[in-house]
């Protein structure tokens, strides 16, 4: 398969990673919100966050704190965001599942989200038709 990341895993293909374990490995993101900007991938290429089984979703969830904790003591963060992009239409460019931890400082001008307003009804709406979706 041609995955970018399964080459960076097999080191095909050159990144800066900071961290490796036996199934996940995390690099810097070549084109950073912020410097120190990491993804976290599973070695095991999976297409996405919903492909993914629950169990690998949370060990990868679980390396997360301490991965964060040594951007932000390396190079003076306390916050972030931390993101999985899943499907094309949601910005998704790289078809193997990654968490982005992207350090934050006051005032560094990123924008993740342009907010909606519901119209009357719409919320009560659309939360009714999720709750009967999960319990289809
Ligand atoms: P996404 O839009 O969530 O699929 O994010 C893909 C991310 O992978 C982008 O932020 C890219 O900058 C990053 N990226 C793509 N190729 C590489 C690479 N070879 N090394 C490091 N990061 C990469
Ligand atoms: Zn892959």
């Amino acid at each position: 398969m041609d995955c970018i990341f399964c080459k960076i895993v097999n080191g095909e293909i050159p990144a800066e990673k900071i961290f490796e374990d036996e199934k996940f490995l995390a690099f810097l993101d070549i084109n950073p919100n912020n410097p120190g900007h990491s993804l976290l991938i599973p070695k095991k290429h999976s297409d996405n966050l919903l492909a993914t089984p629950e169990a690998d979703l949370a060990e990868l969830i679980g390396r997360v704190p301490k991965l964060a904790r040594a951007i932000g003591q390396a190079l003076d963060y306390t916050a972030y965001n931390f993101i999985v992009n899943n499907g094309h239409e949601a910005g998704q460019m790289v078809d193997h599942l990654h968490l982005h931890i992207i350090p934050r400082r006051a005032g560094d001008g990123l924008k993740l989200f342009e907010n909606r307003k519901y119209a009357e009804g719409e919320m009560a709406d659309v939360g009714e038709k999720i709750r009967k979706a999960l319990v289809a």
